[in-house]
This record gives structure tokens, sequence and C-alpha cells, in this order.
């Protein structure tokens, strides 16, 4: 078997969101696996995640009472999609089996959480991980319909991870063996493995997660194990467009961006990808594809090394709200070497996710943008850290601004395009939009400002416009 083939494939929670979803999904498996080996990767059913997750918070305050809906809504909505895609019994009664262990194990969890009035980072991740946990047997039951043999593999046995519960990472090297070890096998005797997607384990064995919307990181992570040639994303968009086309509807799908681009948009809030998906397959040079599942003829955007070029340099825009953009600052923060170093000390500490740091040359002012969910924690980590010079007045103010919003142009080919940030703010300002602060990263993949949360959806428009991003020609 020649491993550069093999292919990799994950379908999301709407790919897999009820049982006319999921037998497209076993069709496209089964039409690619009829090529090269497919191993495939599958998300919960859509909104089951949130709803695993909304009832261990419940349980932590003791609330036991919606537990048995609960349990009793999931095995519906499983066992409604498994008759209704395996007409063979033998089939149906295995796969309600796994299915009723699963949830067995949920009631356990949520019952010891209510019991203990306590939910650990630890315990959370086994109750979000259940949701692939009933999804991957139903997917390769499915498959198994159609004629081709599958099973679900748990990636608790594959995927090894550090011991960071909520977002834990990838040990790439025995992940590379188990992979081998456990995958392989049942490629060479043209099995499809279907792995849940999302979960994963310690070296030692405890579950852990990969953070929400974590399945696409696992199939990166497994494609680059395994060396795949390509690996899907099938998800229910077209793939990555210009900009957001609730923003802008007149945004276009891109045929090809570059591993870069992906990863700006990734960052920066272009919600199609889990933000380290690429970084396993941009090392391995595995390209990935962005497909949709309910229109499969649809060809998606390829993500290579490589990208084609875009004549004008900006790619594409991505826009941020629900940020908070937090200023350290003071008359003293000049002579303070260190503040730098303290500030997003600090900022690790609350385990804040920075998306944005500008420093006015002045010194006087550190701003950063991040997302609003870390405000308090990360405000408060700041106003600790520097409570010695909010005493003495060193450092003035700590401030945040919950009403921006950040909007960024981004594009491999900015670099060595002169103009283009010129072009970007005089067209904002032609707008009367103005800019609060700005960041380019020293890649020049990407310029990004910080403005008003109302003018958000102008400022795309604009840009859109203004870079000829609906034109494929321009492109
Ligand atoms: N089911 C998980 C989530 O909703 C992982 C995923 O769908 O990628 O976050
Ligand atoms: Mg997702």
């Amino acid at each position: 078997m020649n491993a550069a083939t093999l292919c990799v494939m994950k379908f999301g929670g709407t790919s897999v969101g009820d049982a006319s979803c999921i037998r497209r999904a076993a069709e496209i498996v089964k039409a690619e696996a009829t090529l090269r080996p497919v191993v495939v990767v599958v998300s919960a059913m859509s909104g089951v995640t949130n709803r695993l997750i909304d009832a261990a918070r419940r349980a932590e305050t003791g609330d036991e009472e919606s537990l048995p809906a609960l349990v009793a809504g999931l095995r519906q909505q499983h066992s409604t999609a498994a008759d209704e895609l395996l007409k063979d019994h033998q089939r149906r009664k295995s796969v309600g089996d796994a299915h009723a262990a699963v949830l067995e194990e949920l009631e356990r969890l949520l019952r010891g959480t209510a019991l203990l009035r306590e939910l650990t980072p630890r315990i959370l991740d086994t109750i979000s991980g259940i949701g692939e946990r009933l999804s991957a047997p139903l997917v390769a039951a499915a498959i198994s319909e159609l004629g081709l043999p599958s099973a679900a593999v748990s990636a608790t046995e594959v995927i090894v991870t550090d011991g960071h519960h909520g977002r834990a990472e990838p040990l790439m090297s025995p992940t590379r063996e188990r992979a081998e070890a456990r995958l392989r096998p049942m490629l060479n005797s043209g099995e499809v493995p279907v792995v849940t997607g999302f979960i994963a384990a310690t070296i030692t064995g405890v579950q852990t997660t990969l953070g929400r919307g974590g399945s696409d990181y696992s199939a990166t992570i497994l494609g680059a194990a395994l060396g795949a040639g390509e690996t899907i994303i099938w998800t229910d968009v077209d793939g990555v467009k210009t900009a957001d086309p609730r923003l802008v509807p007149e945004a276009r799908t891109l045929p090809e961006i570059s591993y870069n681009e992906a990863a700006e948009l990734a960052y920066f809030g272009a919600k199609v990808l889990h933000p380290n998906t690429l970084r396993p397959v941009t090392a391995a040079g595995v390209p990935v594809w962005i497909r949709n599942s309910f229109e499969p003829v649809k060809p998606g955007t390829k993500i290579t090394a490589a990208s084609k070029s875009a004549r004008n340099g900006v790619k594409a825009l991505t826009a941020i709200r629900d940020v908070t953009l937090v200023t350290v600052g003071g008359p003293g923060i000049v002579g303070l070497r260190d503040v730098l170093a303290r500030s997003f000390a600090a900022t690790a500490a609350a385990r804040a996710n920075v998306l944005f740091v500008t420093q006015s040359s002045s010194q006087n002012d550190i701003c950063f943008v991040i997302q609003t969910a870390d405000e308090k924690r990360t405000v408060a980590a700041l106003r600790e850290a520097f409570a010695p010079e909010m005493e003495e007045h060193t450092v003035e103010h700590i401030s945040a601004d919950r009403s921006v919003a950040i909007v960024a142009a981004v594009g491999e080919n900015m670099r060595g395009t002169p103009g283009i940030a010129g072009r970007l703010f005089s067209a904002l300002g032609r707008e009367g939009i103005s800019i609060i602060a700005i960041a380019q990263g020293s890649s020049e993949y990407n310029i990004s400002c910080v403005i008003e949360e109302t003018a958000m959806q102008r400022a795309v428009q604009t840009l859109h416009k203004e870079f000829r991003l609906e034109d494929s020609g321009a492109n």
C-alpha cells in the first residue's frame, strides 16, 4: 500500500448531524475508499458537545434533576439515527449496546459530579468527549451498511497528548507509533477506521481533549502521523471565503490558500478551522482540503505550502467581535523595562488568548486585545501584577474596552506589495471609520486594526470592495 495516497477525512458535527447526513458522509467515504485507503475522523453530532458541557456545569451546582432528560435525549437522538441508517439487525444491536455503555458512563460521571459539586478539568474532558464516542460507532456502522468494512476506534488508543486538560497538545512521536500499530493493520485489511475526533489521552491513558472544535486538529494530527497524501475536512461551508458571507454577501470561496494564510485566518476568527489544525500538516507537508459534505461536487479550498498569488496582495478579510482592548498605561511605564514581560506573564497566567498587541512609540501605553470571555481574569491578573506600580502611580490605569472589534487583511503576497497598508487605511478613512490601533505581523501575512465594533461590518465591506475580493480574476 502506498502511504502517500492515504486520505484522512474528517466530518464535522453538522456533517453527521442526522441519519441522512451520516448516510451522505458514508457515501463520500465509500467513493474515496475505492481509490485509496481512508481513515475517518468524526465529531459529535451537532449540538451534542454543547449539551454535554451544559449538563456538566449544571451537575457541578448539584443539579441532578435535568440529568435523566439529557441522557434520554441523547439516547433518542442516536437511536433514531441508528434505526434509520441500519437495516442489519445485528449491526443495529451492537451499535445500541455501544451507545448504552457510553451513556451509562455519562450518567455515572454526571451523578458523581453532582454529588461532589465539583467539576475538575479532567472530568469535564471525559464528559465533553462522550459525543464523539457516540457518533463514531454510528458512522462506522453506516459505512459497513454500504458494504465497506469499518470499525470505530477510540482516539485515546491512538493520539497521545500532554496532560493539559481542555486544550491538550499532541506528542507526535508516540502518536505516530500508536497510529501505525492501531490503524495500519486495519487499513491493510481493507477496513475503514472511524476515529473519535476531539479526544485523546496522555501517555498513561488519562483522557484529554484538544479544545473546542478540536476534531479538525485530530484529523491533521493523524494525517501527519500516518504520512497521508491528503487530509479533507468535510464541513457545512464551501471552503475558506474571502470574508464572512454574513458580513459580505458577495464573499467568494478561495480555491487555494497557503498554510500561513489559513493559519492567520483561523487565528483571526474565520471559524472554519481550529487554530492549531495546520501545525502538524505544515511540518509534514500534507495538503488539507476544506469541503462541503452537503455539496460534495464543489471543489472546496485547498491548503498547501504554496499559494497562488493574489494580484493585489490581500486574499481575505476577517473580523472578530467579542474582543476587549486592554490598556496598561501611565507616564511611568517608559522606564519600566520589564513591563511587557510582566504584562504577558499575567495574561499567560490568566490563560488569555492575546490576539493583538501594540505599543505606542512614546511607550506610554501598551494595548492588547483579548477575547472578552478572558477579560475579567486577565484584568485581575494585571492589576495584581502591577499593584505596587499602581500604588506609586507609575502605572496609572489598567483599563478594558469592550466596544471594539478587530478587522484583519490576510495574504501571503502582501509582503512585497507596497502600499497595501496605505490603501487599507485610506479606504477606512474615506468611510469615516477611525482606527484605534494597528498591528502588522512581521511575517506581513496580516495587517490588523482595532476599530469600533459598530463599524465592523462597514469596514469589512469597504475593504472587500477596495481590494476587489469579489472578483475571482483579481486573485
Ligand atoms: N465536538 C467537539 C466540539 O463541538 C469537537 C468538534 O466538533 O470538533 O467542540
Ligand atoms: Mg467544529
